[in-house]
């Protein structure tokens, strides 16, 4: 077939035209018996190029048409994927099939409708699993005081290594984590770091999953039409056969594998917003841990601080006076030291609370 490389006519036919109803009626006779269009009724005149459904000189795919076995065995495979499903896709998909199988649908065969079953799987998971970290989005429109949301990753429990409490926590092994927002402590301040994180990192890791799946829907829809469309112009080029053969491949299959990118996509992009997150849960664990350690040397200190001094000897008399005393066994005088500023002598120390407390509890006991 090779001419010194090209092809001797100077004109090729795509492998993957569509023969019957859609094609060869409808897009393909539209385009191509129409002569005047792409330049020269040569090329187009004769239309038995494409309406022929493969036959043309890379017909590779004439063996979907074709040979039984092969086709049977790629049905076979397809209803496969869809055990566990639901019933009807099955028969849908059996429907398509046999469509398919006549050489019917534009721009479909069995391996780039199983590329686009793929995306569709892909995508459903990355749905099912951005509804964790769903309410993200809500942050930046709510009031925080009243906001329930929680995001998380992992199956809800919170692992027994995990740092944090148990509504707010993030794994040290693996990138589980758990944020909640109704935390009555640390829910707004929990929002607020996870809406810092989403400012700071690529938007595109927070573009809504749908987007991904309404990209697939469109190339799948754009399918229908792109091949029969586009290769033309191909066809009408003066070409190696080996060119044009990769161009036939490429451009049949580049809406298949444009779904597949936008799902890979979606996949790849819940899993790194996953890394994202759990370490802001992580940074957020160490914040809220760091506070409460603050908060209960601070309530501490003020405790203390709240408490009365007395002094060691009575400020009226000079008598010494024992650790328990708050006035003066000689002289009736309170002990209580009443200010600092005032500058009153003598050594003062301080009864705790619990000093106290427990004297009294002993003191009620052996009563
Ligand atoms: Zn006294």
């Amino acid at each position: 077939m090779a001419h010194g490389g090209f092809h001797g006519g100077g004109f090729h036919s795509g492998g993957h035209h569509s023969g019957g109803g859609f094609g060869g009626g409808g897009f393909g006779g539209g385009f191509h018996s129409s002569g005047g269009g792409f330049g020269g009724g040569g090329f187009h005149g004769s239309g038995g190029f494409h309406s022929s459904g493969g036959g043309g000189h890379y017909g590779h795919y004439g063996y979907y048409g074709g040979d039984d076995e092969y086709g049977n065995h790629v049905v076979g495979a397809m209803v496969y994927m869809t055990i566990g499903g639901i019933v009807f896709s099955v028969m849908l998909f059996s429907f398509v099939a046999g469509l398919i199988y006549e050489g019917v649908i534009p721009g479909l065969n069995f391996i780039n409708l199983a590329i686009f079953v793929a995306s569709v799987v892909m995508h459903i998971v990355a749905l099912i699993q951005s509804g964790r970290t769903a309410d993200i989005r809500n942050i930046e429109y709510v009031d925080l005081n009243k906001f329930a949301g929680k995001i998380w990753n992992g199956n809800g429990y919170r692992p027994r290594n995990a740092k944090g409490d148990k509504r707010t926590w993030a794994s040290v092994n693996d990138k589980r984590y758990s944020i909640s927002f109704f935390d009555r402590e640390f829910g707004a301040e929990n929002a607020k770091k996870v809406l810092e994180t989403k400012l700071r990192t690529p938007k595109i890791l927070w573009v809504k999953p749908s987007l991904w799946l309404k990209l697939s829907i469109g190339c799948f829809i754009v399918n229908f039409f792109f091949y029969e469309a586009v290769i033309p112009v191909f066809e009408n080029m003066i070409m190696t056969d080996i060119a044009f053969a990769f161009i036939d491949e490429f451009v049949f299959y580049l809406m298949s594998v444009l779904s597949l990118l936008f799902a890979v996509a979606a996949v790849v992009i819940f899993i790194a917003k996953d890394n994202v997150l759990h370490e802001c849960a992580l940074r957020i664990v160490e914040d809220n841990v760091a506070f409460e350690e603050r908060y209960k040397t601070e309530s501490a200190i003020s405790s203390m601080l709240s408490e009365k001094w007395y002094h060691n000897s009575c400020p009226n008399c000079g008598a010494p006076a024992s650790k328990v005393l708050k006035n003066c066994l000689s002289c009736g005088s309170s002990l209580e030291v009443l200010s600092f500023e005032t500058g009153a002598p003598g050594a003062v120390h301080r009864l705790s609370l619990a000093d106290e407390k427990g004297k009294e509890a002993k003191k009620e006991k052996t009563k």
